[in-house]
């Protein structure tokens, strides 16, 4: 029996969906909805072939009332999905686990919008505009922050007046948590192991980036914190700074707290470091020798090397290390000099391996490697349709 579900994920100007089968896994449709609130947008689908239409999308509302006529034209039929799985980034404390949606859960989500005032709104538009276009199946949330509800408190609190802390919700949450679960269970399946056994770290590289440290088939840490500012550098994205650099650069600069934030979001990671926030734009740069591209990967890799080394303290032993999404799956430079650096820990790159290009898992360490290194390539969004599945018992 199939089990179609229809996956969003839904940004301030964007929604990109598929229609993936919960029984066989197959991808039914994708396509990806741009520009919303401008005035042309484009809106692709692709069910066998691809159409592409411009239109005007002027709020997430009629974006969704183009997005089911497109699938009326062009298929499959939206008639026969079980359910909507949404992607929410932010769950605060509340939603520590995939959640069937209802009024009162949209009235939490609201709640939640000061913690992630750049993701949830439109978000919640999505979530608003999809039910009342598909009134009759279950909507379902999906948080990126799930998977981190297990961060013990050591892990997640941050040395703050805690009194404060408790009145803001101000803790580490952690991102990208669909794809951790993901990457992770996958992992156990690829070593023949029960997750239960495993102590993994999983690198999820992308233009945001991420690194967390399963036990045991449990979360213990993860780079990102309150927002998904904090950790790696990313690609426009700073990552890790001094907290005490906000203030300084308001003052001496006169950037508001706002342009501040802007800046650490928007302006830094790679793009700030050297103009280009695409690895494929950067490494021929360092190939060149280019000085600032050179300085560029060199803080990368330091910081990716000074996780995975802190993380394998916390872990006490590491079994496997995963590296995922655009940057972990394609780019063998940054993982060959990552991995030189961490030799001495027991990561031993086998560089034949590195270099091969596979939309497959594959291990790039050498067999006899005290760590098993592996390429995973990542799935959200078949990560949400069994989250969704399952929230609705599919
Ligand atoms: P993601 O956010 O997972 O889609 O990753 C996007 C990023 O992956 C891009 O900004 C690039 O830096 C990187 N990337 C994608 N494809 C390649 C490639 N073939 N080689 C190197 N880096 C790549």
């Amino acid at each position: 029996m199939s089990k179609p579900i229809l996956l969003l994920n839904c940004g301030s100007s964007s929604i990109k969906y598929q229609v993936i089968d919960a029984e066989t896994e197959e991808v039914a449709a994708t396509g990806l909805i741009q520009r919303i609130g401008e005035e042309v947008g484009t809106i692709d689908h692709t069910h066998g072939e691809k159409h592409s239409a411009e239109r005007e999308f002027p709020d997430h509302r009629v974006a969704l009332q183009v997005l089911v006529r497109t699938f009326d034209e062009y298929g499959p039929s939206l008639s026969d999905v079980v359910a909507v799985g949404h992607r929410c980034v932010h769950g605060g404390e509340r939603f520590r686990e995939t959640t069937v949606i209802d009024d009162e859960v949209i009235a939490a989500l609201r709640e939640l919008i000061p913690l992630a005032p750049l993701h949830n709104p439109p978000g919640i538009a999505g979530i608003e505009a999809a039910r009342a276009a598909l009134p009759d199946v279950p909507h379902v949330a999906v948080f990126d922050t799930a998977f981190f509800s297990t961060l013990p408190p050591a892990a997640y609190t941050y040395a703050i007046d805690a009194a404060v802390a408790k009145q803001y919700g101000i803790r580490k949450y952690g991102f990208h948590g669909t794809s951790h679960a993901y990457v992770s269970a996958k992992v156990a399946e690829i070593v023949g192991k029960p997750a239960s056994e495993l102590n993994i770290i999983v690198a999820h590289l992308g233009n945001g980036a991420s690194i967390s440290a399963i036990k045991g088939g449990v979360a213990v840490d993860t780079s990102m914190g309150l927002t998904p500012l904090a950790g790696l550098v990313m690609g426009t994205r700073s990552g890790d700074v001094d907290p005490g650099l906000h203030a300084y650069l308001a003052k001496q600069s006169g950037m508001s707290l706002d342009e501040v934030d802007s800046f650490l979001n928007k302006k830094s990671g790679l793009i700030g470091l050297c103009g280009v926030n695409d690895f494929r734009d950067l490494l021929p740069q360092v190939d060149a020798g280019e000085p600032a591209a050179v300085l560029t990967l060199d803080v990368y890799v330091h910081r990716l090397v000074s996780y995975i080394g802190s993380y394998l303290a916390i872990l006490g032993r590491v079994d496997v290390l995963a590296f995922t999404a655009g940057v972990g799956e394609n780019s063998d430079p940054v993982r060959a000099r990552t991995l030189k650096a961490l030799e001495p820990l027991g990561f031993i790159l086998d560089e034949q391996a590195n270099l091969v290009r596979s939309r497959e898992p594959r291990a790039i360490s050498t067999p006899d490697s005290p760590v098993t290194v592996l390429v995973v390539p990542t799935n959200e969004e078949l990560a949400m349709a069994r989250e969704t599945a399952a929230a609705i018992g599919a």
